[in-house]
Parts: C-alpha cells; structure tokens; sequence
C-alpha cells in the first residue's frame, strides 16, 4: 500500500501509474505550512538594535520579525546587525525599525499554503526563513498582517530528515 499498487475488489491488485517520485511530491505539496510551524521571536520597531542583538542569541534564531501595534512591518536578519554595526551605527541608540527589511517588501506564507510553497519562497528570495501571517483589517481600514508564526530552513530540512528516514 506504498501508493504504487492499489486493490480493487474482483480486480485484484493493479499498478497506479504513480512513480516513487510523485508519491513524494503529492505528499510534500499535501503537508500544510500550519502543520509544521514554530513560534515567532517578534520584538517592536521601537526596540533598540542591542536588544534585538540580545534577543536573537537568547532565542537562538537567526531572523526577528518587527510589528508596530502589533502588525507586521519588517525582517531583521543577523546580516542586518553586521552591516549596520560595520557602518558604525549607535547600538543602543537605534531603534531596530531603522535597520530592518521593511513591508512591502516581506515575503510571507499563509498557513493553508503547503510546505512547498513555503520552500519555493524561501530559494526564490535567497532568505532563511518566512512569517506565517493572517490578513487583516487595522483600525484604519487599511490591509495588515499579523504574525503567526514562521517556517526556517530549519523546518525544511527537518520534514526531509524525516522522509528521508520515512518516519
Ligand atoms: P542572513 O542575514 O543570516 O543571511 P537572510 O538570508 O534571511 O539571513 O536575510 C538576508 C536579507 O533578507 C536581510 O536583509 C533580511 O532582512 C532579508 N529578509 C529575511 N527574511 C525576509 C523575508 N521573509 N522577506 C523579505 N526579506 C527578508
């Protein structure tokens, strides 16, 4: 019951016309981005680039998601920091919005798209990891995205382990 044979009943067992490949395949494009989530480090643009700095090595992640009132505005990555501190940028003086990625430019994932879509983004863009959001309406009526969570290549090597082991 691999998917490349099936049964029918006065039949008997018959081939699928499926290669190894296209199980695969169907199987990665049927996994939800919400089913592989992990939590998002998300801090203020008010911040100050030291505390995103500390943030970054107390949780361990190499991107930090900003929200202003809670919606998502931008990316700091750990070339971010490097860039801005060789340039001689005030570590405790600057907010981290001044320094991030800003929205519109943020690429993000919903959580019914699949965990390919999620893969293909993150290659596309040359970037380590993708906000999983939620569009909504802010109090002005406008468009805003809140942060549910996020996919790494972390995420992504971690489901081919697991298939590689077919666990
Ligand atoms: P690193 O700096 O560790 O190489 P990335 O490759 O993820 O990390 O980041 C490279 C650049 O892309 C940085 O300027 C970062 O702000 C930006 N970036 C990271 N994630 C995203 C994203 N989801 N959407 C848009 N830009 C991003």
């Amino acid at each position: 019951m691999s998917g490349i044979l099936d049964a029918r009943p006065k039949v008997g067992y018959f081939y699928t016309g499926k290669t190894s490949f296209n199980l695969i395949s169907e199987k990665i494009e049927g996994i939800k981005v919400s089913e592989r989530k992990s939590m998002p480090i998300v801090v203020d643009e008010e911040v100050s680039v030291y505390d995103g700095i500390v943030t970054m090595f107390l949780e361990d992640v190499s991107s930090i998601f900003i929200t202003s009132n809670g919606y998502l505005t931008g990316v700091v990555s750990r070339k971010d920091f490097l860039k801005n501190l060789i340039g001689g940028m005030n570590l405790h003086k600057t907010p981290i919005g001044v320094i991030m990625t800003r929205m519109p430019n943020i690429i993000t994932v919903a959580m019914d798209e699949s965990i390919l879509d999620a893969a293909v983004k993150i290659i596309e863009h040359e970037i380590d990891g993708l906000p999983i959001v939620e569009e909504v309406v802010d109090p002005e009526g406008d468009r805003a995205y809140k942060v549910l969570g996020r996919i790494t290549k972390t995420s992504i090597t971690r489901l081919f382990v697991e298939l590689g082991r077919n666990e």
